[in-house]
């Protein structure tokens, strides 16, 4: 087995910052970014970084794109800010709502609300489901099922939704409501000799053997990225989607589509279900929305729930729930021009033209003797380092070979994300052929750094 070359672990910055945002302070000596151009980002000291995650898998228009700016300064000059309580909104929030229900093909939606984020979103999923069951009077009907490693937000129920551990521990979550199924990690959690449609059908049964343990009547709603992002950038094995949704159509669970991290043209498609063929009932919105320019979530809702939540909605059984800035019009007017931008510059198929060469050029490190996978697809992409390519040996987490790897690409001049010992890579969609070079080359030379750290 591999061995770490001294007998030190590694505590960088990365390992020093695990999954936490909001707290601030200076005796961490934070990376402290200062200024952003195009794909790049500048620290307080001057230095450069291609940023390869996007911002937080958001800015996909990357870092001075002037419409947008332009967008925001003739909305704050023109209306600042008014709610959409009571029948009363904005025009840029109906505009924005129209287009999304325009460009989201993959199943009928016909309502949209509006959040501040993708954890708000996902939180108002919930209600939506609740609210739609009690309506229809199976108030049991109210359990989630969601997926190991999902990652649908930091919310107590977000969170819940979420299946990584470290979201629950010590926070007593999940909330009881909400149950895991398999994670659809081919390469992780596949069977000696099953392929991957075989993974796909085990992966099916045994979601449909919890529903019936658990009684279809207590179930509400399924939900999934259609490419896990924060859990690993983990792509669905083949037919997984097909063979998911008809269990859970069979039960009459509703089927919510997480595409905070996969719409708008992530993947080379404009939403993940136009990929992976899902049609979903509820699709949750964010990020590359606004190109991350302003914080907004959206939230699609489907006319079978709509239709059911609007027929009971009078001054007494209305769906009671808002935030004060819901639509809030400068958000709406800048994710107005984000979405007119990609359908101009046709950014499917500039993501499509690109993909590619990020996919081929990283996955050419497949052979390290330290890596035991690399997946992804579109401009999505994630590294997992194992030891002997085996899902089952991974190195000794003290050995910090994510954060070492993080700290040498952090070094040559480039950002990406670290957790643990999986690398996640989400470029900006206006990435140009040489920018993806030297993404490429970065990589490569940490590879390197972090291959000679440890020795066979
Ligand atoms: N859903 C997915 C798939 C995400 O990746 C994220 C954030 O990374 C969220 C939801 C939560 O979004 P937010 O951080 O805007 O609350």
């Amino acid at each position: 087995a591999t061995e770490l070359k001294d007998d030190k672990g590694f505590k960088g910055h990365s390992m020093l910052a695990p999954f936490t945002a909001g707290w601030q302070t200076t005796d961490l000596h934070p990376l402290v970014i200062e200024k952003s151009e195009g794909c790049y980002l500048y620290d307080t000291n001057g230095k450069k970084y291609l940023d390869s995650l996007a911002g937080l898998w958001c800015t996909a228009l990357g870092g001075n794109e002037h419409r947008l700016v332009d967008a925001a300064t003739t909305q704050l000059k023109t209306l600042p800010f008014y709610h959409s309580f009571w029948n009363r909104t904005t025009k840029p929030s109906l505009d924005l709502a129209k287009e999304l229900l325009e460009i989201f093909t993959a199943s009928k939606m016909a309502k949209v609300f509006f959040t501040n984020s993708g954890s708000e979103a996902n939180d108002t999923q919930v209600k939506l489901v609740w609210y739609y069951n009690n309506a229809l009077g199976r108030p049991n009907k109210k359990k989630f099922i969601a997926r190991s490693k999902a990652y649908h937000g930091s919310t107590l129920i977000a969170a819940s939704l979420s299946g990584l551990t470290p979201l629950h521990q010590k926070f007593d979550l999940p909330a009881p409501f909400v149950l895991h199924t398999d994670c659809p990690h081919y390469w992780r959690y596949h069977l000696p000799g099953e392929t991957e449609e075989e993974f796909s059908t085990r992966l099916a049964n045994n979601l449909e053997n919890l529903i019936l343990k658990e009684g279809p009547e207590t179930i509400a709603a399924f939900i999934a990225e259609p490419v896990m992002g924060a859990g690993g950038v983990i792509p669905p094995p083949a037919t997984y989607f097909e063979k998911i949704q008809a269990v859970v159509k069979k039960y009459d669970i509703l089927f919510i589509a997480d595409e905070v991290i996969c719409a708008f043209g992530r993947l080379g498609t404009m939403f993940g279900c136009d990929k992976y063929n899902i049609k979903p009932d509820l699709v949750s919105l964010a990020k590359a929305l606004s190109s991350a320019y302003m914080p907004i979530g959206a939230v699609l809702v489907s006319p079978k729930v709509s239709d059911v939540i609007h027929s009971q909605s009078n001054e007494l059984g209305n769906f009671s729930h808002g935030f004060t800035y819901s639509g809030h019009p400068v958000a709406c007017a800048v994710a107005l021009e984000t979405v007119k931008i990609y359908k101009e510059r046709n950014i499917i198929e500039q993501v499509k033209s690109l993909s590619p060469k990020f996919q081929d050029g990283i996955k050419a490190f497949s052979n390290s003797p330290i890596i035991g996978e690399i997946r992804g697809t579109g401009l999505i992409s994630g590294t997992e380092f194992t030891d002997n390519k085996s899902p089952n040996e991974s190195f000794p987490p003290e050995w910090g070979i994510g954060a070492y790897f993080g700290a040498e690409c952090e070094k040559h001049g480039m950002l990406v994300r670290v957790s643990g010992d999986n690398i996640m890579m989400c470029p900006p969609f206006i990435i140009t052929p040489d920018q993806l070079d030297e993404l490429i080359s970065i990589y490569g030379k940490a590879l390197k750094a972090t291959e000679e750290r440890v020795q066979e």
